[in-house]
């Protein structure tokens, strides 16, 4: 029996996403693979969610993270009415697309990014345009346009790249568009400056955060998305009835309730991005300035390749990101900012590769 013939055709036809490695719990490896926060998160979010475990665990959760969008609402200046809360952000990116995409309907995105948004756009059978940057940098604003797309996806800061397209041409793309522009803030917390403003002015705006990255919360799956009203309404009906989970739920309000206690370790990681991004050029890496919490650096010229590296430092127990798979990435690597004692690890491992050679 065929079973593969009862699948649904795009399904068998995709590659699925390609998470980073995760390597068991207790490991002594560094791990600067998936842009995780280096820090944990503070003592009042553990307090919250170890007094939450409890008899309640019995019963379902609030069914639309109700006290987490009002919460978020304070937080960011919004109505609660205008914010959904997802399982992660890459639950609201599947969200939007469940919500926005039919059968053969356009989503765009700037080219490269985050190699997530090729994938859902798949499972809907919708047509996904990969429109590449303006001048390695800008927003390709015309050929966004002139793909047709109803979704365009912007992530800002931009992964793998790190950089941020300037906002005035998020605000350019907004105001020349009915399609609904998604800006995937997943890195914001340590950019200089965020899309927020912005949705005041435009009504086809939808703002995507994450707890994963600057929030220390990978582990719990938290994100929010910002839109209008009357999508938010929509976008409740397509989501999982209770899509957050009660430790989930009181784990966001106590972070959104604390949002100051983030900023030391924010503020620490961007100092050691600008120490990593200066001892990697020190080392012969093409490294650009990043807004995020990694850098993409390009490997110096020589007989070690993009995948030797990240090889050669996984012998060493540190995990780099490697997007073989993709030519203009071939010699790069993405790697996530952490503590300053990894950090100098990484520079020790690297000088002693190229003693080595
Ligand atoms: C990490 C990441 C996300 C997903 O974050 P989660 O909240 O962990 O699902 C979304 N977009 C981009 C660009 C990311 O890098």
């Amino acid at each position: 029996m065929n079973l593969l013939a009862q699948v649904r055709p795009c399904v068998v036809a995709m590659d699925g996403y390609a998470p980073g490695e995760q390597p068991r719990d207790g490991q002594p490896i560094i791990k600067l693979n998936t842009n995780e926060n280096p820090f944990g998160p503070p003592q009042p979010v553990i307090e919250a969610l170890h007094a939450a475990i409890n008899d309640a665990l019995r019963l379902y959760p609030e069914p639309s993270s109700r006290e987490v969008r009002q919460a978020a609402a304070a937080a960011f200046g919004l109505d609660a009415d205008q914010v959904v809360v997802g399982n992660g952000s890459d639950d609201l990116l599947t969200l939007l697309m469940r919500t926005f995409i039919a059968v053969g309907d356009g989503v765009a995105a700037p080219d490269p990014s985050y190699t997530l948004y090729p994938v859902l756009t798949q499972l809907q059978e919708g047509l996904f345009h990969a429109v590449p940057w303006q001048n390695q940098l800008d927003l390709p604003i015309e050929g966004l346009l002139a793909s047709g797309a109803k979704l365009i996806l912007i992530a800002r800061p931009n992964a793998p790249t790190g950089h941020a397209v300037p906002l005035e041409q998020v605000a350019q793309l907004c105001a020349a568009t009915t399609a609904i522009v998604v800006l995937d803030e997943a890195y914001v917390d340590f950019a200089d400056d965020n899309g927020l403003p912005l949705m005041a002015r435009y009504e086809n705006l939808v703002i995507t955060r994450s707890f994963s990255k600057s929030l220390s919360l990978a582990g719990l799956r938290i994100g929010l998305g910002f839109l209008p009203t009357v999508l938010a309404q929509q976008m409740h009906k397509v989501r999982d009835s209770y899509n957050l989970d009660r430790l989930a739920q009181v784990a966001a309000v106590a972070v959104l309730r604390h949002l100051d206690l983030f900023q030391p370790t924010i503020q620490a990681i961007r100092t050691e991005r600008r120490y990593l991004t200066s001892g990697l050029r020190q080392r012969g890496f093409q490294v650009p300035e990043s807004q995020a919490n990694f850098v993409l650096a390009t490997v110096p010229a020589g007989r070690r390749g993009g995948r030797d590296w990240c090889n050669d430092l996984k012998n060493l127990n540190i995990l780099v990101r490697y997007f073989g798979h993709d030519p203009r990435l071939s010699d790069k690597l993405r790697i996530t900012i952490a503590t300053h004692a990894d950090g100098l690890r990484l520079l020790e491992a690297i000088d002693l590769l190229m003693e080595n050679n």
